[in-house]
């Protein structure tokens, strides 16, 4: 069974405004800011502000309009940071879930890293 979502996880605070970020674009359902510890010249975080815990949670329970709203602030976050294939060297989208995929802090999220060439998909 899923974990149940936990309202004090770092990205619930900063949903509430309880800390500070570097936000980057904004829409109704879905909010973008700059990852604290960035790998990548580009490293925006991109997280739904309903409560879901991962990809899963938040594909299972999301709303059509929750989904649109989440893909397209990561589509605009691409073109805001220069890294689309309309004019920049792309980027790479991943998300993490769970302890085999090392997800640190439960509340889904997207990471868009870009600005350089990317290394092997293993770790
Ligand atoms: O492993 P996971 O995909 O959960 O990664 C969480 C990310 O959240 C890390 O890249 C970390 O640097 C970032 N983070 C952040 N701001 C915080 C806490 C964590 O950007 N206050």
């Amino acid at each position: 069974m899923a974990p149940a979502y936990d309202d004090q996880n770092i990205f619930a605070r900063i949903l509430r405004g309880e800390i500070p970020n570097q936000t980057v674009a904004e829409n109704e359902h879905a909010l973008a800011f700059r990852d604290i510890a960035p790998k990548a010249p580009v490293h925006v975080l991109v997280i739904p502000k309903g409560k879901y815990v991962s990809f899963d949670d938040f594909s299972a329970k999301a709303s059509p309009e929750e989904i649109t709203g989440f893909m397209r602030l990561c589509a605009e976050v691409a073109q805001l940071e220069g890294v689309t294939l309309d004019g920049g060297n792309g980027y790479r989208a991943i998300t993490n879930a769970g302890a085999d995929g090392v997800q640190e802090v439960p509340h889904f999220h997207l990471h868009i890293m870009g600005g350089r060439m990317m290394g092997p998909m293993v770790t």
